[in-house]
């Protein structure tokens, strides 16, 4: 199976899709687009009561930042399957059941283990030798101690051109591959779709493995993500910036350089994780859900604060002060710490399956994973139905705004099960803020994190959670026809294929049957 680009959590994405209208095709006229205007004010009286008064606490003194500094700082960056991983589901059933919010875990499956221990490497010849810090790409190859030795090879930016001057070379080499510093989404974009092509190149050239120049700042590693998987996937990996520029001016000089990696990786067949779902079960409609989520793990350099802790605090503290205060709307709503999402979208994908006898039920399944920017809007679908409802919602937070709706699919986060078992489903976009060069990065942290925009933020989803929650428009579950549809009218389908996630909706793996 191919699922090594099944990397995701993909805010980026999101944000680069965004930032380039061309890959998106809004539906209705651009004027249509903007939420708000008249006739959008809360239903009741009391509706407008409640949600007041929710707003208001979460905007108060909450445990929130708290929250974000334990996940973010005590139990660390939190790959699915690691131990960190194991301590914030713990950490999370603990927040929800202190809060008085009932909570369970929910298993899931896995479909494989990948880890890094760690990750070294020596570059010598000639008289030189030196240790660039380096990270392994997910799911690259291991390459145990005493690690892979071969020669490093000048491969440019990774064109055809290059792998044409290196010629029968590249056999057996690790090519280094040069990256022009990232500035911003579009480069971050730009390097995504870059990869997939370098890396075909060096499967079909036998080389033993990439090794990409950090785009970021000097000596700053992240975990990008390799965009090919499959049996014979490469040792693959970046070195930071100064260390990767040392060693390619070297090779410009004409100097003959190896490079022995050293990657202690820990990979392993299927495994179980868990999801954390907590839950207020509705008053009048408590067999109807609505589902507000944010994912809980994250990729390990960081600490994962932007992507995507400050969104999980801000889930947990919503259930905390409608618990607090009361509240209770009249449709179940389950606020969902997903798992597995970098990794492949697993934990939302594994939550459809085990719940899917109540997915006619589902509302809408909301999620949160952009970072810490202030919310400015919403990609909801290709669901037009929906549209007044989310108007209607924002009003207690209009001042926040303006909030714009982009009504198209989106893949890369944890809406996409839902979307394609044809549960109505919207993704909260942020502003930039400093998502971009923090992104799964071992800069990933709370200082980089505005904690009062956080809390706008929650303002934001509790208000929309509600709308949601309370609202007497109706919409139905989308049929596999209108599913099938919706990808043809849009860019989906491409989206789907550059997420390696088309042939599982071919074979039935994932969406509605
Ligand atoms: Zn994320």
């Amino acid at each position: 199976m191919v699922l090594l680009s099944r990397f995701v959590c993909t805010g980026c994405l999101l944000l680069a899709l965004l930032s380039s209208p061309g890959t998106l095709r809004a539906q209705g006229p651009a004027s249509d687009a903007k939420v708000g205007g008249a006739g959008t004010e809360p239903r009741t009286d009391d509706d407008g009561a409640e949600v007041g008064r929710l707003i208001a606490a979460l905007l108060g003194d909450t445990p929130l930042e708290r929250d974000l500094r334990q996940l973010t700082r005590e139990i660390g960056g939190r790959a699915t399957g690691s131990e960190a991983n194991r301590r914030s589901v713990e950490w999370a059933l603990e927040r929800f059941r202190q809060a008085g919010v009932s909570a369970r875990e929910e298993a899931f499956e896995m479909p494989q283990l990948w880890l890094e221990n760690s990750a070294t490497a020596r570059i010598r010849g000639q008289g030189i030798e030196f240790t660039p810090g380096i990270a392994a790409m997910p799911f690259s190859n291991p390459a145990p101690s005493p690690g892979v030795t071969a020669p490093l090879l000048d491969c440019g930016p990774g064109g055809e051109e290059d792998f044409e001057r290196l010629g029968d070379r590249t056999a057996g080499a690790f090519l280094l591959v040069e990256t022009v510093p990232l500035l911003d989404i579009e480069g971050l974009f730009r390097e995504y779709g870059e990869a997939f092509e370098i890396e075909r190149r060096a499967l079909a050239a036998g080389a033993a493995g990439v090794v990409y120049m950090s785009s970021r700042a000097e000596g700053l590693l992240y975990r990008h993500n390799a965009s090919l998987r499959d049996q014979d996937a490469k040792v693959m990996l970046v070195m930071d910036r100064g260390a990767a520029r040392r060693a390619m001016d070297l090779l410009r000089l004409g100097k003959e350089l190896s490079i022995q990696v050293t990657l202690d990786l820990e990979t392993g067949p299927a495994y179980t994780s868990h999801n954390v779902i907590g839950e207020i079960t509705g008053s009048t409609k408590p067999h109807e859900v609505v589902v507000v989520g944010a994912h809980l793990d994250s990729w390990d350099l960081g600490t994962g604060a932007l992507d995507n802790g400050a969104n999980v605090a801000l889930v947990i503290d919503i259930a905390r002060q409608m618990t607090r205060l009361g509240i209770r709307p009249q449709r179940t709503v389950r606020f969902a710490l997903w798992n597995g999402e970098e990794q492949g979208l697993w934990g939302s994908r594994g939550y459809t399956r085990t719940h899917a006898a109540e997915l006619d039920d589902h509302v809408v399944a909301m999620s949160f994973d952009i970072g810490c920017g202030l919310i400015n809007g919403f990609f909801t679908g290709g669901r037009p139905e929906i549209l007044p409802t989310l108007e209607a919602s924002l009003a207690p937070v209009r001042g926040l705004g303006p909030f714009v709706t982009l009504d198209v699919p989106i893949v890369g986060t944890d809406n996409f099960d839902f979307m394609m078992e044809g549960v109505a489903n919207l993704v909260g976009n942020h502003e930039s803020a400093e998502y971009g060069p923090n992104y799964h990065a071992q800069s990933d942290r709370i200082e980089h994190c505005d904690l009062r925009t956080v809390r706008l933020n929650a303002a934001i989803v509790a208000a929309v959670t509600w709308g949601f929650a309370q609202t007497d428009a109706v919409w139905t579950r989308q049929t596999r026809a209108e599913v099938e549809e919706l990808i043809r009218s849009t860019d989906l389908e491409q989206q789907m294929r550059s997420f390696s996630v088309w042939n599982d909706w071919l074979d039935g793996t994932r969406g509605r049957r």
